[in-house]
């Protein structure tokens, strides 16, 4: 009989239950099996689980994890029973077209976890243990001195804060302007000096949400209170932020990044967009703004563990709900709903 263990399936829109699932089993000499020791609810899933990604139903979900390795294929090399790994949400071959052309995250035989058919049939991370293709290219080990906690986001939001800020020029001393102080918005704050940030601003309306990047150093702004970009204008001697970073996915959050980015500046656009937004493009050429945006690259892990590890960055104060995995749909209502002034949930199998 098949080993059976509980995790997270989306039926369809608006529906999502624990199940009995059978525990995964190595398929191709390159997998590894991760037990995994603590997980959590990302806004993408609530994107999922809205409609405004399209997943297939009967899918298991959730894609942000760490864990411990329970077993590996025969190719496997650089990972053994016990070791710790932090997972990636995007895996990857290191090898097709896509991965040979810097772009792992469309890779053409890994996938997204937790994401359906469309994303490479992966299991989910809300669950307790995951499979993982390219263990070798996809993981990386969890240093001695760091917890599970300490590594929680770096496959996933870390990871996208890293792809945010990677892909802009952007230079020692700049000034970046983030709308959206969730999670994402939150981790970009975090990593913005190590890509030479100086003045920090944070754009969004959840007070507790301000008042944390407040506490991390940046200038807070609440476009309820205040108009935001006249705000940014007058904090960057009428100029402009040199790079925003878009962090929502709605028109309003759209608007206000590009009336908040400087003449030759650029925009991150972050956000996950629920519906089409009309883009300025020809005021974006006569100013010469540069815009980002795409599926994060899952290939910075070790970049961001040795910056945790070596204290530059840390995302532990995210982290202000703990609960089991039997809980977790108590957890994604509480998560749905902003309750209690939730940021991110440690799930524990
Ligand atoms: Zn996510
Ligand atoms: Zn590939």
């Amino acid at each position: 009989m098949k080993k059976k263990m509980k995790g997270v399936i989306f039926h369809g829109i608006g529906d999502i239950s624990l199940e009995d699932l059978d525990v995964p089993v190595i398929q191709h000499a390159s997998d590894a099996i991760v037990k995994i020791t603590l997980t959590t609810i990302c806004g993408s899933d609530l994107h999922l689980i809205h409609g405004q990604t399209v997943v297939d139903p009967e899918s298991p979900i959730g894609h942000e994890c760490v864990g411990v390795i329970e077993e590996v294929g025969k190719d496997v090399t650089t990972f053994k029973p016990g070791d710790r790994v932090v997972v990636p949400t995007f895996t990857y071959c290191g090898n097709c077209f896509y991965c040979k052309k810097g772009s792992p995250s469309q890779c053409e035989k890994g996938g997204i976890l937790g994401f359906g058919s469309i994303r490479g049939g992966l299991g989910g991370a809300q669950t307790e243990y995951v499979r993982i293709p390219f263990a070798d290219m996809s993981l990386v080990k969890t240093p001695d001195s760091l917890t599970d906690e300490d590594v929680l986001f770096v496959g996933d939001i870390l990871s996208t804060a890293y792809f945010a800020l990677e892909n802009v020029p952007i230079h020692p001393g700049d000034t970046v302007a983030i709308v959206g102080p969730g999670p994402v918005g939150l981790c970009v704050q975090e990593l913005a000096p190590v890509f030479g940030a100086g003045k920090i601003i944070m754009i969004g309306t959840r007070e507790f949400r301000l008042e944390m990047a407040r506490k991390r150093g940046a200038i807070a702004i609440n476009p309820k209170e205040e108009d935001a970009p006249a705000r940014v204008q007058e904090l960057t001697g009428e100029y402009g932020a040199d790079v925003v970073v878009e962090c929502v996915g709605t028109p309003e959050a759209f608007q206000i990044s590009f009336d908040s980015v400087r003449k030759g500046g650029a925009v991150s656009l972050m956000g996950m967009w629920g519906e089409p937004v009309s883009v300025p493009l020809n005021d974006m050429v006569m100013n010469n703004i540069t815009i980002f945006t795409g599926l994060v690259n899952c290939h910075r892990i070790q970049e961001i563990v040795d910056l945790i590890e070596c204290g530059r960055i840390s995302a532990n104060h995210l982290l202000t709900h703990r609960m089991k995995l039997d809980d977790i749909l108590e957890g994604y209502r509480i998560f749905e709903n902003k309750e209690d002034n939730v940021l991110k949930i440690a799930i524990t199998p």
